[in-house]
């Protein structure tokens, strides 16, 4: 799987894969990323990328002619290539995404900065927009790389034990039961006794419990859909 990013700031991304699992997946050549700078296809002759607001409003917004040459170059070179916008207004990145777009080719991610990017350019290219919460931040290349992660750890080979998947968050709507590790008492709070016990069954009960009580309290939205989805055994 290839991800490109399309960024005014590459150097923000790299660093990102040169540890941990994306930099042995990029080693094996499990993935492959690339990063292609907008300001490279620029025909303003001091190499200007942004503008200010038709219509009026504060700051600069990025002009349509780099990021619309950059994505047609792209496009050119791969017509597999996948494109998706990063914006703060836009549907939320979820779980099932990530595990989706996993099937990918090719992604390409659209990083913003200034005030956003020209309405046009995202019509006329993203296959895809999304936001990764209901915040503001200054640059898309943070949620350019928490999506391009989330879908990584769905690629065959990437993680080392891929079953840990099966138990993670937003499986099935629930949230993960609480884990331990050891020593199984630490400054004198102890592990879960019945976790200590072996009894794989029991456990495997207590941990649904647990998520279910988890879910309830920190994700309401999450059980009433858990719930109305029939997903949710009532003892
Ligand atoms: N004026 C825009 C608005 O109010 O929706 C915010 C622009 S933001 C300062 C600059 C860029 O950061 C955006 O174009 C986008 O690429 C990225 N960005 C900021 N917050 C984001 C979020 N929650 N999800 C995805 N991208 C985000």
């Amino acid at each position: 799987m290839k991800f490109t990013f399309v960024t005014l700031f590459p150097n923000l991304i790299k660093p990102y894969f040169e540890e941990s699992i994306l930099k042995i997946a990029l080693q094996k050549n499990i993935l492959q990323i690339d990063t292609i700078n907008p300001r490279d296809f620029t025909k303003d002759k001091h190499k200007k990328v942004d503008d200010t607001l038709i219509g009026g409003g504060a700051g600069m917004l990025m002009t349509p002619q780099p990021l619309n040459d950059t994505l047609s170059h792209i496009k050119k070179k791969d017509n597999s290539a996948y494109i998706i916008f990063l914006t703060p207004s836009a549907k939320l990145f979820t779980q099932k995404d990530a595990k989706r777009l996993s099937k990918k080719e090719h992604i390409v991610f659209v990083s913003g900065r200034y005030e956003g990017i020209d309405e046009r350019v995202i019509e006329m290219h993203a296959n895809e927009v999304f936001s990764i919460g209901d915040f503001v931040l200054t640059g898309g290349e943070l949620p350019s790389l928490v999506i391009c992660d989330a879908i990584s750890r769905n690629i065959q080979g990437v993680l080392g034990n891929s079953s840990s998947l099966e138990v993670e968050s937003f499986e099935n709507h629930l949230l993960e039961a609480p884990s331990f590790t050891k020593p199984n008492i630490f400054k004198k709070n102890s592990v879960i006794k019945e976790f200590l016990k072996g009894n794989h069954g029991k456990i495997a009960t207590l941990k649904y419990d647990l998520s279910l009580l988890k879910t309830k309290y920190h994700r309401p939205d999450l059980y009433k859909k858990l719930k109305t989805k029939g997903k949710y055994h009532e003892k």
